[in-house]
């Protein structure tokens, strides 16, 4: 066991060092299209393809996968790029493209049940929970941390930590392809670390252009932002949420509630930094955003709450802080404003109502629909970063439903968080 621990840790290290060399290779970097309504699966969770277009792309993909090498491609969530997880070399390209930090573990992902069973160690039982889970969000942008086999999955995935992240996307293209190439894919968000996360293949070639070998574009990703993290591994029993996401906490409470039985102790979803803390988690870094800057936009994002503040914070009218940006100019210059706001917010129009400034609005769907936000918020940043717009002021929603993934993404892609007097809008 011990000889076997410091073999992995020799490997991890040596592979460390890979990651600091950068790469050799600028590619020319390809973009095949991909209907994903073309794709279908048969009972065996292997694709039925009617596109000859998509399949040849498909194919190309899966080619460049098996030969060690990345390949962007879409997700429910965001586009990922992808690499074989079961391949350490291929997978450090991940790290080199993104600039990633090498203790920042990837997710694997799978098509199948079969080749999530290939990445557990051999004796091991699924707990009946991550059944209920993977059989109600399953394909789904739900992400679950499992006992890593360490004869399978490199320690670079890992972050040589005990737990691999799995999950399977529902997206067609990404399952097919994952199927094709007959491997687990490690893919994090197709962009370099830091950036907000891409949603459209156009975000990824302009950020990955040259460093990665081709691009999927399969169109808009429909959930937005990134999976949801759960451990459910501790022995009390309980989920932990490391990462808000696509899956919704109410979601994940009403199918234990539906699924377990009378008499059955129904675990509790526990939120980080809402309803735990874990400083050692925090350090590792398994909780995206806690160690590294995340999901932030080249201009600087303003986040304004319009709930009641901290005792020690005062709250703002608009007029001040509308002149406090104005003042900030620079001599003669009109500033552009991204304001990123729900389309029923009496915000906007309060905002806007003020000169000197040239308000880009991008909106965020109605208040009642948190989901729109979520979907809209990656692009909204990215879009707005390049028409070129100095400052990007993003509106608080509530932390409910994809909620709370919205405002644990913007929380960290804010530079400054105002609160807004209440009374005046
Ligand atoms: P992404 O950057 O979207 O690919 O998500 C990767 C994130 O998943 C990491 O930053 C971690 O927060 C989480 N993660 C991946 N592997 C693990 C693991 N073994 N233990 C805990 N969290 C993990
Ligand atoms: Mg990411």
């Amino acid at each position: 066991m011990l000889s076997s621990l410091s073999r992995l840790g020799f490997t991890f290290k040596r592979l460390l060092s890979l990651l600091s060399t950068p790469p050799k290779m600028a590619y020319n970097t390809e973009v095949l299209r991909c209907d994903p309504a073309s794709i279908s699966f048969d009972s065996a969770s292997r694709p039925v393809i009617s596109s000859q277009e998509t399949s040849a792309a498909l194919l190309r993909a899966a080619k460049l996968l098996n030969g060690k090498e990345t390949v962007a491609f879409p997700t429910e969530t965001v586009y990922g790029l992808g690499a074989d997880a079961l391949d350490a070399i291929a997978s450090s390209k991940i790290y080199a493209a993104k600039g990633r930090p090498p203790d920042n573990p990837l997710i694997a992902h799978v098509s199948s049940h079969e080749m999530l069973q290939r990445l557990l160690p051999h004796s091991y039982a699924i707990p009946p929970v991550y059944e209920i889970l993977m059989r109600h969000f399953w394909p789904g942008p739900l992400t679950l941390l499992f006992p890593t086999n360490h004869e399978v999955v490199p320690p670079l995935i890992t972050a040589n930590q005990p737990t691999v992240a799995i999950r399977m996307p529902s997206h067609p293209v990404a399952r097919a392809l994952i199927a094709l190439a007959d491997t687990a894919v490690a893919a994090p968000s197709a962009n370099s670390s830091g950036r907000p996360s891409p949603t459209r293949a156009e975000h990824v070639l302009k950020d990955m252009n040259g460093k990665i070998a081709l691009i999927l574009d399969g169109g808009p990703c429909d959930v937005g932002l990134e999976s949801t993290v759960v451990d459910g591994l501790h022995e009390d029993g309980n989920l932990r949420i490391l990462r808000p996401g696509g899956i919704t906490v109410e979601g994940i409470e009403n199918a234990l509630r539906a699924e377990m039985g009378d008499g059955e102790t129904v675990p509790k979803v526990l939120v980080h930094r809402r309803d735990f803390r874990d400083e050692a988690m925090e350090q590792a870094p398994t909780t995206p955003g806690m160690k590294y800057r995340h999901y932030s936009p080249t201009v600087p994002v303003v986040l304004l709450r319009i709930t009641a503040p901290p005792s020690s914070v005062q709250p703002q009218s608009v007029q001040a802080f509308v002149e406090s940006i104005v003042s900030k100019r620079p001599h003669g210059k009109q500033m552009r404003i991204g304001l990123m706001v729900p389309s029923d917010s009496p915000l906007r129009a309060r905002m806007t109502a003020f000169g000197g400034v040239e308000w880009v609005p991008y909106l965020l769907g109605r208040r009642s629909e948190p989901e729109v936000s979520a979907q809209r918020l990656f692009d909204g940043l990215l879009t707005l970063d390049n028409m070129g717009v100095d400052l990007i002021v993003v509106e608080a929603i509530k932390e409910e439903k994809e909620g709370l993934a919205f405002m644990n993404r913007v929380s960290k892609a804010a530079g400054e968080t105002i609160w807004i007097d209440s009374s005046e809008v």
